[in-house]
């Protein structure tokens, strides 16, 4: 797997869940379709009157989430900006050629109601359920700065007693003096952790 191919997936999931932040710090999740990708990154459409317009102005934060058929997760954090003003009529254009829907929604002129943003950099997140072991990993999207590392992780205090590696659902523990988590194959489900004899295992 690498970013390229996620970015490709969710073209292929097509409508994507979107989450930002509102004012009062909540969660506002909601479904766009309306998404240009590019190579420079990704641009989407929304009117000038809704809330998720609204936050992207004031926070800009946000979470894309797309699952395929195949069971995998792919998760883009990233910071949206608007796009300039000299650049808003191409990038409607685009949009609305690639989504003809969107002229039922907006017929005629309305659609200068609606507003382009873009999300130039970020990370993504791929976690796939549907192979054993499950798989994981993180990349930079187009530069933008890995997050903190999640997980567990087994420090130097541990006795060898081999039952994380026993109760562990997906089986990526390895043995040896001091136990190892294969990361890459890790639900961070905290089993290992909770039932740790000797407490050497750490939550990232
Ligand atoms: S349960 Fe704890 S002490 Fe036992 S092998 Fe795993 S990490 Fe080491
Ligand atoms: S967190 Fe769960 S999946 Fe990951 S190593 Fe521990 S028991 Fe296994």
């Amino acid at each position: 797997m690498d970013v390229n191919t996620c970015i490709q997936k969710l073209q292929y999931v097509g409508i994507l869940t979107f989450a930002t932040v509102d004012a009062e710090g909540n969660p506002q999740v909601r479904n766009i379709s309306a998404v240009h990708y590019a190579a420079d990154g990704i641009y989407f459409y929304t009117a000038r009157g809704k809330n998720f317009c609204k936050e992207l102005l004031a926070d800009g934060r946000v979470q894309i989430l797309a699952l395929t058929k195949y069971k995998e997760m792919i998760r883009l954090s990233a910071v949206a900006h608007l796009v300039p003003d000299s650049e808003q009529e191409h990038y409607k254009d685009i949009i609305f050629a690639e989504q003809p829907y969107l002229t039922n929604v907006y017929p005629d002129d309305s659609r200068e109601i609606g507003i382009i943003f873009c999300i130039k950099d970020g990370s993504v997140e791929y976690f796939n359920l549907g192979v054993r072991p499950i798989f994981r990993e993180t990349y930079s999207y187009n530069g933008g700065a890995l997050p903190p590392k999640k997980g567990f992780q087994i420090t130097d205090n541990c006795i060898a007693c081999g039952t994380c590696a026993t109760g562990c659902p997906q089986q990526c523990i390895e043995e040896g003096d001091q136990y190892h988590i294969q990361e890459e194959h890790c639900l961070h489900c905290g089993r290992c952790y909770e039932n740790c004899p000797a407490e050497a295992i750490i939550r990232y």
